[in-house]
C-alpha cells in the first residue's frame, strides 16, 4: 500500500497519491481560495460601476461650459 505524498501516512485511496484526509484538506482549502477569488472579482466588478455612476453628471443645465460630454442618457425620472 501506497504512502500519503502530503502527510507520509498510509494511503488507502488507490485512485490518489494523497489520502482521504490530506484530498479533502486540498479540496476545502481549493474551495476556499475560490470563494475568495469569486469574492475579489465581485469586489471589483463593484468598484467599477461604482467608477462610472460616479463619472455620471446629473444636472438641468442645457450646456456645460468646460466640460465634454461623451453620452447623453437622456431624461431621468425620480420617485419617492
Ligand atoms: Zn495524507
Amino acid at each position: 500500500m501506497a504512502e500519503c505524498k502530503k502527510c507520509r501516512k498510509r494511503n488507502w485511496n488507490p485512485f490518489e497519491d494523497i489520502c482521504s484526509d490530506c484530498l479533502i484538506d486540498v479540496t476545502v482549502a481549493k474551495t476556499k481560495a475560490d470563494g475568495a477569488a469569486e469574492r475579489e472579482l465581485a469586489q471589483q466588478e463593484t468598484d467599477l460601476a461604482q467608477q462610472e455612476l460616479d463619472a455620471i453628471l446629473v444636472t438641468t443645465a442645457y450646456t456645460l461650459q468646460g466640460i465634454e460630454v461623451t453620452k447623453y442618457l437622456g431624461v431621468l425620472g425620480c420617485y419617492r
